[in-house]
């Protein structure tokens, strides 16, 4: 069973606009509504858990689900202060029960492959493909844990008060996004931890399993074109993009 967990719960404060980014236009469809379609059309995947803000439950329910045939949307789910209440909230609806997680569940190996896969995707990344999400869903069968990526294309420095103090070599460093995808135990453990013990500085699902389960992600080659809508200018970007036929993968 693959279940992708599509996270439209935040309000977009970075966009400037009374509408949260994931609802706002493009190309005439709501941002989320591209990526549901790619998960939709996906043969990979079983169901959609979609987890909105409560006031947008009825909208979801119309003007998206209705609206744009989602049969695969089985539940939507409200979402949490923070987006890892969120995903919480989104893996808590997507099947199987909580258990507690034997070694040998997270390994990645022998029977381990053929566990329920949990994939965790942000709604504000409308470019996300069915090559991408095939390709996700065969890795964490693999691996246990991955995410898409690619790799930097500007140098990176880490600024202090005004200035730049370190610059790292930018070989091997990549940029992390969304669809992450992990066997469902994985996934579940890490959360479990994390909500047990709490540590700062965590950022997304794949660094809640390297830092709780001390286990690798694989990295999935992504797409430059799977951005997130976060600022005004990713929504030209996106739609340019979006309009434009055959953009190649990882330009
Ligand atoms: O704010 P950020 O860009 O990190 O949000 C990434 C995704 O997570 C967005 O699609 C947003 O709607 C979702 N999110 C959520 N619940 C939150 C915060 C963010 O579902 N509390």
């Amino acid at each position: 069973m693959v279940s992708a967990i599509v996270l439209a719960g935040g309000s977009g404060s970075r966009m400037n606009s009374s509408t949260a980014k994931q609802y706002i236009e493009l190309c005439g469809m709501p941002v989320v509504a591209h990526a549901l379609k790619a998960f939709q059309q996906s043969e990979v995947v079983d169901e959609i858990v979609l987890v909105t803000r409560l006031q947008d439950v009825e909208y979801a329910k119309k003007e998206l689900v209705q609206r744009f045939g989602l049969t695969k949307v089985e539940t939507i789910v409200v979402g949490g202060k923070e987006r890892f209440d969120s995903v919480w909230q989104g893996i808590l609806a997507a099947g199987a029960e909580c258990r507690d997680v034997v070694p040998s569940d997270l390994d990645g190996s022998e029977d381990g492959a053929t566990q329920d896969i949990i994939m965790i995707h942000d709604g504000a990344r409308p470019l996300v493909t069915p090559e991408m999400i095939r390709a996700s869903v065969e890795a964490a069968q693999v691996h246990g844990a991955c995410t898409v990526a690619v790799p930097v294309k500007d140098t990176i420095k880490v600024v202090k008060d005004g200035f730049g103090i370190d610059t790292p070599d930018r070989s091997g460093m990549y940029q992390v996004q969304t669809p992450q995808t992990f066997k469902r135990d994985v996934i579940m453990s890490a959360h479990q931890a994390f909500r047990k013990d709490p540590r700062p500085g965590i950022t997304d699902d794949t660094m809640l399993v390297e830092e709780y389960l001390k286990k690798q992600v694989y990295i999935v080659p992504g797409a430059y074109s799977n951005l997130k809508i976060t600022t005004p200018e990713d929504l030209v970007i996106a739609e340019a993009l979006l309009s434009k036929k055959g953009v190649p993968e990882g330009k």
